[in-house]
């Protein structure tokens, strides 16, 4: 058998297509940043390991490359890691009886570059001198790669190239006494985004980064807690929620109820501005309001910012909808299905010839002619990175017939790449960091484009402005103001995030 890399407009630096004896498979994806994981922990419970299966798949929608659940029978850790979905994986008896215990973690993964590898699967789990400690982070540390070469220069043996395995290190060298010390004098050293949830002989831990970039919510079920990247995944197990993991907190969570503990000096709190426009599932609640109506506050205000006199509003699907359901309410212009998303579009297509390979965006959208025919469209969508699926899909309502297309995007443009967890391209893939305003219009072929503004996208999550000496939010991919130390970059042009770099692997 034979492989050729086809390069073409993949998922992150992932070639888009491999071609095998002739055949070609094209990975076919969209042009969207990803969000790399979701965690999941559920503490005093007879059937821990199935309620954590259900919460990993209630945040399937935060990584679908890996999964993994551990867990603790009082007598003994119980690891199941694989690669592929949660309902793949995690829906046979068979597998769930061998994860015994009342309490359990489970980790959804998604890879950024290289291939995947299921030593980087998690939870990650290791056995130091207070016992057994797994743990399953979403984030990114950007000082991982400097503290890793220490580590393996002073001789430890690492096993897999996930950035999460130098807490393990760093935890099992610790001089603390206690296991929740040893997991601060960790954490104390790293830098970037966490949000992590971790399990030990007979505690579970919960812990966010100082500024609290990654989301994590703390819920009740009966006698049990449960916690999670997302109130969806509560929800989904029936859980009652009660409060997020503050940023810079360490939740420990033992049989006698919630230990809170704050290592860290208080800083406001700066959240992942994208979990609000894209990452989040839109029924999970988000600082106090449901992601759903954020994202319709999002299309309200780009409305007033950018109007457009036009027969119909239609959303690209799905994350779009919201938006455009916004954008209609204030402008008054009718709101329509005028795309049709197909969901059932798998991860691998074979297209033999080039004439096939053309028709690729249909494989996804299929433009509702009787909406476009025409009409005068304005396309809502949540953001754009490369570019690529807007031109096509404006492509797409031309061919449908519509008499003028006007792009608004529900979100600032995207200029900086991320290194908090997010698999970004490279800041040279990025549309509008080397095209103007006129220069993407004119690229994806629209009549007219529009972005909200950074201020506007503050006003929909519900502040009257960003203070550019404090930001509340976390939006370097609109501002290039980075909140942390980026140790690993400094002096590197390209990001880099330790997750599966290659020159680890
Ligand atoms: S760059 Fe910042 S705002 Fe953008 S996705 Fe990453 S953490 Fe969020």
């Amino acid at each position: 058998m034979t492989f050729k890399t086809v390069s073409g407009e993949g998922l992150g630096n992932e070639p888009s297509s491999i071609e095998i004896d002739g055949l070609t498979f094209t990975r076919y994806g969209d042009d969207r940043l990803r969000e790399e994981c979701g965690v999941f922990g559920i503490f005093n419970h007879p059937d821990a390991a199935a309620i954590a299966a259900l919460g990993l798949h209630a945040l399937q929608h935060r990584g679908q490359e890996a999964c993994g659940i551990v867990s603790y029978d009082g007598r003994q850790f119980h690891s199941e890691r694989r690669m592929g979905l949660v309902g793949e994986n995690f829906s046979r008896a068979d597998v769930l009886a061998r994860l015994k215990g009342r309490m359990a973690i489970g980790h959804n993964r998604y890879s950024t570059t290289g291939e995947a590898m299921i030593r980087n699967v998690q939870p990650l789990f290791a056995d130091i001198d207070t016992g057994g400690f797994a743990v399953a982070h979403n984030g990114n540390l950007t000082n991982a790669l400097t503290l890793r070469r220490e580590l393996i220069s002073s001789g430890a043996i690492c096993q897999s190239t996930s950035d999460t395995e130098v807490i393990l290190h760093l935890l099992s060298r610790s001089k603390k006494r206690r296991v929740v010390e040893r997991l601060v004098d960790a954490i104390r050293q790293v830098e970037g985004s966490y949000a992590l949830v971790c399990l030990t002989n007979d505690v579970m831990i919960a812990a966010r980064d100082p500024i609290g970039i990654r989301p994590l919510v703390i819920g009740r079920l009966g006698v049990s807690y449960v916690v999670a990247s997302e109130t969806c995944a509560l929800d989904m197990v029936g859980a009652e929620f009660l409060r997020e993991v503050e940023n810079g907190e360490v939740v420990v969570i033992t049989d006698q109820g919630l230990e809170s503990h704050r290592p860290f000096p208080k800083r406001p709190a700066r959240p992942c501005i994208f979990e609000y426009i894209y990452f989040a599932r839109p029924d999970s609640i988000v600082g106090g309001r449901t992601v759903y109506d954020i994202r319709k506050q999002m299309g309200i205000q780009l409305a007033c910012e950018a109007p457009a006199n036009a027969d119909v509003i239609v959303p690209i699907p799905d994350s779009g909808v919201p938006a455009a359901i916004g954008f209609s309410q204030e402008s008054g212009i009718p709101f329509e299905l005028g795309i049709i998303r197909n969901h059932y579009v798998g991860r691998t297509f074979i297209e033999p010839e080039q004439r096939i390979r053309q028709l690729g965006v249909k494989l996804k959208h299929s433009a509702n002619s009787s909406v476009i025919r025409g009409n005068s469209i304005v396309l809502v969508d949540d953001s754009v990175v490369r570019g690529t699926t807007s031109k096509k899909i404006v492509q797409l309502m031309y061919e449908a017939g519509a008499r003028e297309v006007h792009m608004r995007i529900s979100s600032p443009p995207i200029t900086h790449p991320d290194f908090y967890g997010i698999d970004t391209p490279r800041k040279q893939d990025l549309l509008a960091a080397n095209l103007d305003l006129e220069g993407m219009r004119q690229f994806m072929g629209a009549d007219s484009l529009a972005f909200l503004s950074v201020n506007g996208i503050y006003r929909a999550v519900g502040v009257e402005a960003r203070d550019p000496r404090a930001p509340q939010f976390t939006d370097h991919c609109f501002t290039g103001e980075y909140p942390t130390e980026l140790t690993d970059q400094s002096g590197e042009s390209l990001p880099k995030q330790l997750s599966l770099l290659a020159e680890v692997g």
